[in-house]
């Protein structure tokens, strides 16, 4: 399974099926949006994550992780965080990180 094309940085859109979890919109200009991607080819779950702050053009960033088993389900946006955080795979880019995607660990830091 680790094999799988899901489990690099990229990932095309015709290779996963997508569900939205939600959004969130908060005072101070960030919003967020979450979803559940599922590999059509092995069928691992990933939670895609997208930050923007409206405006700051440079602060957009998306997180992308394996959902663990423990997770709580279903899975909203508001444990979006918690679930990367705790994911034993994780990606992460967009012009925050100056990055199409790479490899992420450890804490997710949203701020600007
Ligand atoms: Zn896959």
């Amino acid at each position: 399974m680790a094999e799988c094309s899901c489990f690099s940085p990229q990932l095309d859109s015709g290779d996963y099926d997508s569900r939205d979890v939600g959004e969130t919109y908060e005072t101070n200009g960030r919003s967020c949006e979450a979803s559940v991607l599922t590999c059509r080819q092995c069928g691992s779950k990933w939670l895609y994550y997208r930050v923007d702050y409206w405006a700051y053009k440079h602060s957009a960033r998306w997180y992308r992780g394996l959902i663990p088993e423990t997770a709580e389900h279903p899975v909203v946006v508001e444990s979006a965080v918690k679930i990367l955080e705790t994911s034993e795979c994780r990606f992460e880019g967009g012009p925050h990180f100056d990055s199409t995607g790479r490899n992420g660990t450890g804490r997710i830091d949203v701020d600007l």
